[in-house]
C-alpha cells in the first residue's frame, strides 16, 4: 500500500474509532491543523489526528506502525526545529490531552502530555504550588521536559525532566507503561532528557513544590560599552551565588514597549532578567547590588511580580507568524573575555529588534542528580547560550540564518561540545552529527540500546533521533 492509499485506509479505518477527529488535506480546517510554531516550517501532512484520549494515541501509534506510515507526534508544537509535523505522513498532535490535576498531599502535578506550559503554571499556581518549567507560557511541556526543561527556577528546583516522578507512555508497540523509579526505571532513565523517542507520553507525574504566587524580578539595561565590566563581575559571582537567584544575560536592540529610555530604544545594549525564588524584596536586592558596584544600569525595574506574569513576559515577543532560526550550545565554565568579546561583537551586528543572544545561568539543584542519572547530558556546564533570530515571513531567510552562524561561530570558540537538544534549528533537527554532539557516544550507545528495547523499528524518528542498536 503506498502512502496515498494508507491514509486513505485511516480515514475509513481509523477515524471512525477515534474520539477526537482525523483531518485529511479536504477538511476546512486543515490550514490550521498543519501549522506549527516556526514559520519557517510549513508541511503537509497527509493527515493530522486530534487525540483525546490514550486510547486514540494508542490506536494512532497501531495503525502507524502497520502501515508504516511517518509519524510526528506533536506536544506544543513548539519545536524550531519543526519536529511535530511532516510531510505526507500523519501528525498525532496531542493538544487535546491537557488534563491537569494537583494532588497537593503528595506535592504531585498529573499533566496531560499535550499541556503547554500554562496548563501546568496556572494548575499548580491555583494550589499554591510550581513545577519548573520554561520561559515562554505556549511551550508545549512535552517536548521541553523531554529534552530537559531550563527555565527561571531550574537553579532553585532543577531541570523540569528531574520533577518527574511518573510518565505514562504509549510505547511503539501501541502498549501503555508506566516509568518510574519502581517501574521501568530504564525506560525512566531514557525520558528525562532523550526526547520523544522512547514513545508517546500521555501523562507526566510532575513533583510540585510549595512556591508563592508573587517573587522578585528585576530587569537591568547598560549600555554595551559597560558591558564588559558588568559580565566580569557577573561571571565573579557566579560560583557563590544562592541557587535562589538566576540572572539570564541578553544581549538585544529593545523596543519601545519595554520602557527603556527613549536613546537606548534600537540600539545594541546588554539586558539581564534577575529572578528570584524567594518572598522578600531585600533578597533580591542584595543580588543586584554588586553589579551596581560595578556599574549602574541605565534603567532597571525591581519589583514583586505575579509569577504567572513573569511566565508570560515573552509570550508575545514569541508568538506564532514569524521565521525563526537558533543555534545554541554550552559556555566554557568561566565566561572569560573571548566569550563577553563574541558576544558584544554579535550585539552589534543584530539585524532586528526581535533577535537576541542569552547566556543562561546553570548549577544550583540541576547538580543535585550525578551525570548518569538520567538522559539528559551537560549536567554539569555553568552557562548554555543561544542564539536566536526572529524575523516576519515576508523577509528573506538568509541574512538572519548568516547572522546565527556567524554569532554561533564566535561564542563557539569559547564553548564545550554539547548542545540542547530542545533548541535545534531545522537544519539540526534530522543531524546524527548533532544528536551525537549533545549526547556523547557513551550515552548514545546506553539510549540506542533502549531504543531497541522500546521502539525497534525507530517509528518514532522525528526528534533528536536515536538509531535502535542492532539485535545483540
Ligand atoms: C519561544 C520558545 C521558547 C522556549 N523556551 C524554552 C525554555 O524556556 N526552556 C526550555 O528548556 N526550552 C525552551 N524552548 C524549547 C522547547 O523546549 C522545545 O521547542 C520543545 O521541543 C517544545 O516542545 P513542544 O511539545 O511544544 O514541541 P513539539 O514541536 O510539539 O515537539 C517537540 C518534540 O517533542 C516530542 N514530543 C512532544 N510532546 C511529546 C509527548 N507528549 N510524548 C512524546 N514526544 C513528545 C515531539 O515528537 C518532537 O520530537 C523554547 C522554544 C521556543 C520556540
Amino acid at each position: 500500500m503506498n502512502e496515498a492509499e494508507s491514509i486513505g485506509a485511516a480515514s475509513a479505518d481509523l477515524g471512525p474509532r477515534l474520539e477526537g477527529e482525523l483531518i485529511t488535506p479536504e477538511h476546512p480546517g486543515y490550514d490550521e491543523a498543519r501549522e506549527v510554531w516556526n514559520g519557517m516550517v510549513d508541511k503537509r501532512p497527509a493527515a493530522v489526528v486530534r487525540a483525546r484520549s490514550e486510547a486514540d494515541v494508542a490506536a494512532t501509534v497501531r495503525f502507524a506502525a502497520e502501515h508504516e506510515l511517518l509519524l510526528a507526534v506533536r506536544g506544543g508544537g513548539h519545536s524550531v526545529a519543526g519536529q511535530g509535523t511532516c510531510d505526507g505522513g500523519l501528525v498525532l498532535d496531542l493538544g487535546g490531552i491537557d488534563h491537569v490535576v494537583v494532588d497537593t498531599d503528595a506535592n504531585i502535578t498529573r499533566a496531560g502530555g499535550g499541556c503547554l506550559l500554562r496548563n501546568v503554571d496556572l494548575g499548580n499556581q491555583a494550589q499554591g504550588r510550581v513545577t519548573p518549567a520554561g520561559v515562554v507560557s505556549h511551550t508545549g511541556a512535552g517536548g521541553l521536559t523531554l529534552g530537559g526543561g531550563v527555565g527561571w527556577l531550574t537553579r532553585n528546583f532543577g531541570l523540569t525532566c528531574d520533577n518527574v516522578a511518573h510518565f505514562r507512555v504509549v510505547t511503539a508497540a501501541g502498549e501503555t507503561v508506566v516509568a518510574s523509579e519502581e517501574s521501568n526505571s530504564d525506560l525512566y532513565w531514557a525520558l528525562r532528557g532523550g526526547g520523544g523517542n522512547f514513545g508517546v507520553v500521555t501523562e507526566f507525574g510532575y513533583r510540585c513544590h510549595p512556591f508563592p504566587t508573587e517573587i522578585p524580578v528585576a530587569v537591568s539595561y547598560w549600555p554595551l560599552d559597560q558591558a564588559p565590566a558588568v559580565l566580569r563581575r557577573h561571571a565573579e559571582l557566579m560560583l557563590e551565588r544562592p541557587r535562589e537567584w538566576k540572572a539570564t544575560v541578553f544581549v538585544s536592540r529593545p523596543g519601545a514597549a519595554r520602557g527603556v529610555p527613549a536613546e537606548m530604544v534600537g540600539k545594541p545594549c546588554m539586558s539581564m532578567v534577575q529572578v528570584w525564588a524567594g518572598t522578600e524584596l531585600a533578597d533580591a536586592e542584595a543580588q543586584l547590588a554588586p553589579l551596581h558596584d560595578v556599574a549602574k544600569p541605565a534603567f532597571e525595574q525591581l519589583g514583586q511580580m505575579p509569577y504567572m506574569e513573569l511566565q508570560t513576559l515573552e509570550d508575545e515577543n514569541a508568538g506564532r507568524g514569524k521565521n525563526n532560526y537558533t543555534k545554541g550550545g554550552y559556555l566554557d565554565d568561566d565566561f572569560g573575555d573571548g566569550a563577553i568579546d563574541a558576544l558584544l561583537t554579535s550585539a552589534e551586528e543584530l539585524l532586528n529588534e526581535e533577535s537576541i543572544v542569552e547566556v543562561i545561568p546553570h548549577g544550583g539543584a540541576q547538580l543535585d542528580l550525578g551525570d548518569a542519572d538520567t538522559a539528559f547530558p551537560d549536567r554539569a556546564s555553568l552557562y548554555s547560550f543561544n542564539v536566536y533570530a526572529r524575523w516576519p515571513l515576508t523577509e528573506e531567510n538568509d541574512a538572519h540564518i548568516a547572522w546565527v552562524r556567524r554569532a554561533f561561530d564566535r561564542l563557539d570558540a569559547h564553548a564545550g561540545d554539547g548542545v540542547y537538544v530542545n533548541f535545534f534549528n531545522p537544519d539540526e533537527g534530522g543531524s546524527q552529527d548533532r544528536v551525537l554532539a549533545a549526547f556523547g557516544r557513551e550515552r548514545y550507545d546506553k539510549l540506542a540500546g533502549l531504543k531497541h528495547r522500546y521502539d525497534p523499528t525507530n517509528l518514532f524518528s522525528l526528534n533528536p533521533n536515536i538509531y535502535p542498536a542492532e539485535a545483540a
